[in-house]
């Protein structure tokens, strides 16, 4: 079984594929995505207003087919009132509690808002900052406060930050991600075993192992 994180496609049709669909708010989720994940992404927070936007994530996220929330968080580049961003991703972690699902996090140029934020709300949910592809220094930080990590396409680049951070992983928890690119998510695992001391069936194992129990459940289950 190998576990696509974060996926913004429908595109698998391999039954080993077990992918994490990730739907915004303002998305109709197509009845036929087994498990997804649901949340207000900061670069969409114009397009509906607040509390319709808050209404609708609730109940979304009630659903089995929820496994997580997200991705929701900040984003310092994007041009939407920072103030906005920190109440709509406190609104996105309370949810998270409050249903005990995971968070996956959108983080831009805000990583100690966004420790920050985690070391106020002490949630108990996991957090995963996915599409990680920033330095080791930051990757460290996050570690530190508990925070995973999820890795995309930039792996496949060669002397990507996200490279060296996974030649020297260790055996710490990670996932692995294809975003909104068309990539399969077999050629990201086939990367990482190369680029970790990680078999493809033991990469495969540590991250089902992983996923498992960040969302409190067993794969074969859902
Ligand atoms: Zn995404």
């Amino acid at each position: 079984m190998l576990i696509d994180f974060h996926t913004h496609i429908n595109k698998y049709s391999d039954s080993d594929i077990f992918s994490v669909r990730s739907y915004s708010v303002s998305e109709t989720i197509d009845l036929k995505t087994k498990h997804y994940s649901v949340g207000w992404h900061p670069w969409h927070l114009l397009d509906l207003d607040k509390e319709t936007a808050f209404d609708i994530l609730e109940k979304q996220v009630q659903c089995d087919e929820a496994i997580m929330v997200g991705e929701c968080g900040l984003d310092k580049i994007v041009d939407i009132p920072f103030d906005l961003q920190k109440e709509v991703f406190e609104y996105q972690i309370k949810l998270s509690e409050k249903y005990s699902k995971p968070l996956v996090l959108h983080c831009v140029r805000s990583f100690s808002e966004l420790i920050e934020m985690k070391k106020h709300f002490k949630p108990k949910q996991q957090w995963v900052v996915h599409g990680f592809s920033n330095n080791i220094n930051i990757a460290q930080m996050l570690v530190k406060e508990g925070i995973m990590l999820s890795f995309g396409k930039n792996v496949l680049t060669e002397n990507s930050n996200a490279q060296k951070i996974l030649s020297q992983i260790g055996d710490m928890p990670f996932f692995l991600e294809t975003d909104d690119t068309d990539l399969h998510i077999k050629d990201i695992y086939g990367k990482v075993s190369e680029i970790t001391n990680y078999g493809f069936e033991e990469l495969s194992d540590k991250i089902t192992k992983s996923l498992e129990h960040i969302i409190h459940q067993k794969i074969s289950h859902l």
